[in-house]
Order: structure tokens, then sequence, then C-alpha cells
């Protein structure tokens, strides 16, 4: 198992938000976290990431425990977070080499490194561009460069695709397959559709709690659950 999560709860103010939320995943899988606005993908995605510290539960990725060893833990994963953390007026490769050398890669491995996200992301065009004059899906593009320069086992994407247009959806969701390649991806969305068109799995949550896991075997038995099931 890649990603092992148990559990996880969190309350703020006293009102649960998450509420013994469980995600696995094997690598080479796509798994979709689906849920409206509010229902706590977010939250999910920052604490399995270990940028939020949950109030209970038990995270694993390759057996790595996250509080018992969270350095080897965060080397493990790399995130897209809602808001990508790029810096608007650096040029795309100073960018990424900046997200490189943030993870520690070996000075000799930097440039290796780099050349591949830019590679696999599709960036070699607007390698010298300001990522401020680039459009949505090139600004995503340099997101999900950061997230996976150093290799990650697992990508963690939350809403790669809100905002792009159709042309830039279709891409985007051609990269997140290509990173099941090499990695376990978990994304999150309040599409159905994007979670047919580009996940092996699914993990729907309703107000913080897992309202149902599938294969994809049963898409009516989703949109069952996601349309019909009271929020
Ligand atoms: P999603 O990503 O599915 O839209 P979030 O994880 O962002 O959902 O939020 C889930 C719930 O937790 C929402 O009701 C939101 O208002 C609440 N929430 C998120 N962050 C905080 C916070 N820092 N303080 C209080 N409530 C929060
Ligand atoms: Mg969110």
């Amino acid at each position: 198992m890649l990603l092992n999560a148990k559990h996880i709860c969190k309350s703020y103010a006293g009102k649960n938000i998450l509420d013994h939320v469980d995600l696995e995943l094997q690598s080479g899988q796509v798994l979709g976290l689906l849920g409206e606005n509010g229902a706590g993908k977010s939250t999910t995605m920052q604490i399995i990431s270990g940028c939020l510290a949950a109030d209970d539960g038990d995270i694993e990725i390759d057996g790595i425990n996250l509080l018992e060893q969270p350095e080897a833990y965060r080397k493990q994963l790399g995130f897209l977070p809602e808001h990508p953390p790029v810096f608007a007026d650096m040029h795309v490769n100073d960018y990424v080499t900046y997200a490189a050398k943030l993870r520690s890669i070996e000075k000799t491995d930097i440039k290796p490194h780099v050349d591949l996200a830019i590679e696999r992301c599709n960036l070699e065009s607007v390698l010298k561009k300001r990522i401020k004059h680039l459009s949505k899906g090139y600004q995503q593009r340099v997101g999900i460069a950061q997230a996976i320069v150093h290799q990650p086992k697992l990508v963690i994407l939350d809403e790669p695709t809100v905002g792009l247009d159709p042309i830039q959806l279709e891409e985007t969701r051609a990269l997140i397959r290509t990173l099941a390649e090499t990695s376990g991806v978990i994304l999150s969305t309040h599409i159905l559709q994007e979670v047919e068109s580009c996940c092996d799995k699914v993990t729907l949550i309703k107000q913080g709690k897992v309202a149902l896991h599938d294969s994809l075997s049963n898409i009516d038995s989703l949109h069952e659950v996601f349309l019909n099931t009271p929020c």
C-alpha cells in the first residue's frame, strides 16, 4: 500500500470538519477525492501533506509514518495546494530550480530533476517567461512541476483543473494520468466527470465523512450517492 491513512479527525472550534476519514492508494493509481465545496477535501489533503496537524489519525506513505518520521515522510510526497505556491515574478526555469533546491536535492542532481519535471509538464516553450505572463493552464503545470520535481512517490493535487478552459482541462487531465506512471496521485474535485475521466478509484466525502469508496466499477452507484444523498 502506498498511502494508508486511517481515521483522520479534525475539528475547528468544536465543529467536526473531518470525522474518521480513511484513504488508501496503491502506486500507479489516481484516486479522486470527490466532494462538494466545504466537504473537507482541502483539509484532508493538507493533513496528508503534513502541512496541517490532525487531531487524530494514523497516516503512512510506503510504511513511513507521518508523526514518527516527519522528514522522511514529507520526502515521499509532492503537493499542489488549492492556491499554487508560485512566485508570479519568477521565470519558470528559475522557479522550478528553486523548488528543487527547497527539496534538498543533491547539487549535481538538480538540473536533471528540473529538466525532467519541465519535460513531463511540457513547459519547454515557456522556460524564460515570467509565471505571471502564463495562461492559467500553464501556471497550473508550473505548480505541478514543483510538486513532482523531487520525484515523489505520492503526488497530491488540490482541485488541479479549477478555472481551466476545455483544452487546458484535457491537457491537464492527460498530464495527471502520466504522473501515475511513476507515482500514486490523489486529486480533489467537486466534478463527477473529472473522476470518471482520470481516476482509477474514488473516495466520496460528505460533510467530513467518507460516504463511499469505489473502484469506479459501478459508476451508477457513485452517481446516486453523490447526487442524491443529502449534504
Ligand atoms: P473543501 O476543500 O472540500 O471545499 P475544506 O477542507 O476547505 O473543504 O473545508 C471544510 C470545512 O472546514 C468548511 O466548512 C470550512 O469552512 C471549514 N474550515 C476549513 N479551514 C478552516 C479553518 N482554518 N478554521 C475554521 N474552519 C475551517
Ligand atoms: Mg478545497
